[in-house]
């Protein structure tokens, strides 16, 4: 379904095949506290392996300026070959005779991790001369690194205009749900937004508003449209300066026939603090000297129900404080309702960005959405309606 190259295309078997994967873990000492991105790579590893390919890894790695030992993929190297459960070699540089001589001693089916891209200028710079390095190394690139297909940097984007390239299964499997999300939905379609501010999120929603049938804000994003409709919100966090442009936003919504569902009401509280004496209020009635940390339950209600009437729900940032008991219960109650009905077979859900992920996995629905999407940056520039350079480069 995706307009795409992917591995269904590709003849690999013998060829030197490039492929950019995320391997930017999370490590403290040395030692990774999470392998999901690892995890998400193995498919498209051990489907070009089996396949007779020569698998050559290109990743970065933190951001280096030059080469740096503390920024080395070494120790990545062992561990992808531990989950693998197969032998990953390891070059010392991505170009040059380092990369060049590990990549000729590959035979049919073997794996090579090249150095950190980011040890050079040119990564980040697009130098077409970099580009022809790394493109000297293989016969074909796969691109597997939907979370940093939103940078046009040599080993995301360069590479794919100078060798034949695919998408591999982690970015076909993103490209197909985002599509599912918002290029081709069923309808209709709600967007869920939360988060702690606009400002991060407006050319987001003005996006939204342009393609979605509904939109629900929640979260402290939705203190400042109740203030900039002319409600009191006491100590919440809010932007209030930016009360002209959460009414532009409104109004856009308004010319594109898109709900705009905000809370009816709030949980309030004087602190910001785990178990804080709570009390709900109507949004018209939100105490002076107290803040708004989740929406209320008449609101979960609402959310709820606008979620029955959708075929798909897009979903980015929590509806109230969520790390902090008990102002995590209206997030929680709206993504399980979102995955019961995705169980059932009613709804397409697709989520991610920032804290969204952390807020379903705390819900315990992750697994039940129909995707949730770890890509941070390249998500949120996608729900932007901004095209994707590494995505571009990769059209059929
Ligand atoms: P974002 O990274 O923009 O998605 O924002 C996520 C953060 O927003 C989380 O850390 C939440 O605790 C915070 N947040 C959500 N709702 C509220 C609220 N009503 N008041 C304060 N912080 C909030």
């Amino acid at each position: 379904m995706t307009a795409f190259r992917t591995l269904d295309q590709a003849d690999v078997k013998g060829k030197r095949v490039l492929v950019r994967v995320d391997l930017n873990v999370p490590m403290e000492n040395g030692r990774i506290t999470d392998a999901t991105r690892i995890e998400r790579v193995l498919p498209t590893i051990r489907e070009i392996a089996d396949k007779g390919g020569r698998v050559i890894l290109l990743a970065h790695f933190g951001r280096p300026k030059g080469r740096d030992p503390k920024e080395s993929l070494k120790p990545v190297a062992e561990a992808v070959s531990q989950h693998l459960g197969k032998s990953v070699a390891f070059a010392d540089a991505c170009i040059g005779e380092a990369a060049s001589t590990p990549v000729n001693a590959l035979k049919d089916g073997d794996v090579l991790l090249l150095e950190n891209t980011r040890f050079h200028a040119g990564e980040e710079k697009n130098d077409p001369a970099f580009v022809q390095e790394l493109a000297k190394l293989g016969d074909l690139y796969v691109n597997d690194a939907f979370s940093a297909a939103h940078r046009a940097h040599a080993s995301t984007e360069g590479l794919a205009r100078v060798l034949p390239g695919y998408a591999g299964r982690t970015m076909q499997a993103e490209l197909d749900a985002l599509t599912k999300g918002l290029e081709a939905p069923k309808r209709p379609v709600v967007a869920i937004v939360g988060g702690a501010k606009v400002s991060t999120k407006i050319d987001l929603l003005e996006n939204l508003v342009t393609k979605v049938d509904a939109l629900v804000i929640g979260g402290g994003m939705a203190n400042t449209f109740v203030h900039a409709t002319g409600l009191g919100i006491g100590k919440s966090l809010a932007e209030k300066d930016l009360a002209a442009t959460a009414m532009r936003i409104i109004e856009k919504a308004r010319d594109a026939n898109c709900a705009i569902i905000l809370p009816v009401d709030g949980v309030c509280a004087y602190e910001f603090k785990v178990g804080a004496q709570n009390h709900t209020y109507g949004i018209d009635a939100i105490p002076e000297d107290q803040m708004i940390l989740d929406v209320g339950s008449q609101s979960i209600e609402r959310i709820q129900a606008a979620i029955n009437d959708a075929a798909t729900v897009v979903w980015n940032g929590p509806l109230g404080a969520f790390e902090i008991a008990p102002f995590d219960q209206g997030t929680v109650a709206a993504a399980r309702h979102a995955a019961q009905r995705t169980k059932d077979g009613k709804l397409v859900s697709v989520a991610g960005g920032g804290d969204t992920v952390a807020a379903l996995n705390h819900a315990g629905v992750a697994d039940s959405f129909t995707y949730v999407s770890t890509a941070g940056g390249a998500f949120l520039e996608w729900l932007e309606g901004k095209s994707l350079p590494g995505v571009e480069a990769l059209r059929a």
